[in-house]
């Protein structure tokens, strides 16, 4: 875990690739994208099972290390129109939502819910358009910062490129900071990721080995 101040709020940074707020006792993830892979199943792809669970099992696991009252979602929580009515999706979703009964879970509607539709009422998670305010900052799924505002957002699944031993380059999932807007990395499995555009003054944390790392600037 790594802390430090964002726009006047206390950040912990995540190697599950999660938020903590801890003055909120609350879990910030983007982009969980859950039911993407029995998307793309039912278009014949070859794809692991097994995803949504493993997704949500790391989430829980959060929840119960931190003590987390509140999880925050910054927009793409269900892939597709399809993963609404996935079966496998949705007992995944039903049987965690069980054994979470008490937490207070809130959506921050992005571009891939406006396609897949609110989740089922039955889930009881808050569906609300951006931005979302919480203490002094913003939650948004799109990186863009209100005037006068930090945001935390998603959107991009942002991965930095590092050099590793004989010449290695690895991709590694990152949080990046850019003037005012702090982009997540995406928080579900077998989501994708796109390299970012490092500019000067940016912060960048790569997650790498169970660890975050803050990168060298540039
Ligand atoms: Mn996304």
């Amino acid at each position: 875990m790594l802390t430090f101040e964002w726009g006047g709020e206390p950040l912990a940074l995540l190697p599950q690739r999660a938020v903590l707020l801890a003055r909120h006792d609350t879990l910030v993830v983007a982009d969980a994208h859950l039911g993407k892979a029995a998307s793309f199943r039912r278009l014949g792809v070859a794809v692991p099972r097994g995803t949504t669970s493993e997704t949500l099992a790391q989430l829980g696991g959060l929840v119960e290390r931190h003590g987390a009252r509140r999880v925050i979602f910054l927009g793409d929580f269900l892939h597709s129109a399809h993963a609404q009515n996935a079966a496998s999706t949705q007992a995944a979703l039903a049987r965690w939502r069980r054994a979470h009964r008490g937490l207070e879970l809130t959506l921050v509607r992005g571009n891939h819910d406006e396609r897949a539709g609110d989740p089922p009422p039955a889930l009881a998670i808050d569906a609300v358009d951006e931005p979302l305010e919480i203490g002094t900052l913003a939650l948004r799924h799109h990186p863009e910062a209100p005037p006068g505002r930090h945001v935390l957002a998603g959107h991009w699944h942002p991965c930095v490129h590092v050099g590793g031993r004989a010449h290695e380059r690895l991709r590694l999932p990152c949080f990046w900071f850019s003037g005012r807007a702090g982009v997540l990395p995406a928080f579900g499995a077998f989501t994708g990721m796109h390299p970012i555009r490092r500019g000067p003054g940016d912060r960048v944390f790569a997650v790498a080995d169970a660890q975050v790392r803050e990168l060298p600037e540039i």
